[in-house]
């Protein structure tokens, strides 16, 4: 995510950093640099150059000149602008109304599909909520299949009417579905076009007029940049919406459009899409993203990702199994399979500080852990809870089956020996015997 800017801002504010003395000149030219890593970004030239004004502003106001670390300072000062352009506070959905109407706007391609997925299965996560879909598109009938298919995925009604050309209908029909049914939140999809155009305008008015949402949410590709901005403007004036969805931020995106939206439109970014997976939605914080635009990474969201996936049944099982030294193959997949649903391997990692400056150039593939569990699935399950009976003609079937060598097989084999060696011990409070044995 914004690799890039991070990158750019990175080098500009080690200028500083490595000066033992700063003046007002190297300060100047730390914030010129700081304004083209922003302009490339593809933030809005005003925008830009407003932000580094203030952020000159403050730090000669503060003394950085004369302040013992005025490198870090600065980065501080950065940082607070960067949050404070992005939205300041986190801002929640309003789920006051019975049910609460959430309507979504955006261009065709943008997410809204995906997004209302994403954020039914997020709300019915939350164990009040009873969530439906209801389909508005009655132009593209893929589209409203493309409901169907993310409903049955995530286990959440959708409400269609596929012969019906009134989306205003469509949208009050799955309104009185909502209220007959005790659904206590209503997600409407709506059609999108390729282009901002008058007749789309038209419609989602209409329905906007017609059901009177609590929540109007725009929904917005970051890929687009600048563009992204410009249509976020024109959904304003005919919507006056209530947040924004940047969608597609695990992309390689520059990030001008998550920079420069709130400042443009005056509304505040609510979530963040970084995946194409029902699980990959995220509250947007403003503060925290400014943190990873700045290369400092992202603990918090990380520790919250995990706690989201987090079963405690599963753990304390798990915890019985190690005990009785009976940890297999099995249980490992489990493993995997949890990580995997917090998201890609390389998000995770930009999550760590320091981490995704050191990891940029490297390619990190997403299907990481695709040849280990191609190796266990070709294991038999007496050889998943007893890997010792693997004997060498087994490796090789085992290598066969899963398109793996018998030296991947083997490599695996023994790291999940040592891991299984280090379990024990650590259950047997053996802190020191797992430091020897992690030295050996
Ligand atoms: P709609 O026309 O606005 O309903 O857009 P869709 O929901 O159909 O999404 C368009 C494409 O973008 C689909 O291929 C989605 O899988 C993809 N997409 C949506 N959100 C994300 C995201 O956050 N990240 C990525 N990488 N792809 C996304």
């Amino acid at each position: 995510m914004f690799n890039n800017l991070s990158e750019k801002l990175d080098k500009a504010l080690h200028v500083l950093k490595g000066h033992g003395s700063i003046t007002e000149v190297n300060v100047a030219e730390t914030l010129k640099e700081v304004r083209r890593a922003l302009l490339d970004a593809d933030v809005n030239f005003k925008i830009a150059k407003e932000f580094t004004n203030r952020v000159k502003e403050k730090a000669l106001g503060q003394n950085v000149l004369t302040s013992l670390q005025p490198g870090q300072l600065m980065v501080k000062l950065v940082k607070d602008e960067l949050t404070e352009l992005m939205g300041g506070d986190v801002e929640g959905l309003n789920l006051t109304g019975t049910p609460s109407i959430i309507l979504m706007s955006g261009l065709q391609g943008s997410g809204k599909t995906t997004f209302s997925g994403k954020l039914a299965n997020y709300l019915k996560n939350k164990k009040t909520k009873k969530p439906l879909l209801v389909a508005c598109d009655v132009y593209r009938p893929a589209a409203v299949d493309q409901l169907h298919v993310v409903g049955d995925q995530i286990k959440v009604e959708v409400f269609s009417d596929k012969g019906n050309t009134d989306p205003v209908a469509i949208a009050q029909a799955g309104i009185a579905h909502a209220k007959a049914n005790g659904h206590n939140v209503v997600i409407i999809d709506t059609a999108g076009r390729l282009a901002v155009d008058e007749a789309m305008m038209t419609e989602i008015s209409n329905i906007h007029k017609a059901i009177q949402p609590q929540e109007t949410l725009f929904v917005v590709d970051s890929m687009t940049g600048q563009d992204a901005v410009n249509t976020a403007k024109a959904f304003n004036d005919v919507l006056n919406f209530d947040g924004v969805i940047l969608t597609k931020l695990d992309g390689d995106t520059r990030g001008g459009a998550a920079i420069s939206i709130k400042s443009v439109v005056n509304k505040p970014i609510k979530f963040i899409g970084t995946g194409e997976k029902m699980e990959a939605i995220d509250v947007f914080y403003p503060s925290r993203m400014a943190d990873r635009i700045l290369g400092m990474g992202d603990v918090v969201s990380l520790v919250e990702r995990a706690q989201e996936q987090f079963d405690e049944e599963e753990a304390r099982k798990l915890q019985k199994k190690i005990a009785k030294n009976q940890f297999g193959f099995d249980d490992f997949l489990k493993q995997i399979q949890q990580i995997k649903k917090m998201g890609n391997m390389k998000d995770l990692i930009g999550m760590i500080p320091g981490a995704g400056k050191m990891m940029k150039n490297i390619d990190i593939d997403d299907d990481a852990f695709k040849g280990i569990e191609a190796i266990i699935h070709s294991m038999t399950p007496q050889e998943r809870t007893n890997p010792s009976i693997i004997n060498a003609s087994r490796k090789k079937r085992i290598g066969k089956g899963s398109g793996t060598s018998v030296q991947e097989v083997n490599q695996l084999l023994k790291q999940f020996n040592q891991m299984s060696k280090m379990m024990k011990m650590m259950q047997g409070g053996g802190g020191k015997r797992m430091m020897n044995a992690m030295k050996n």
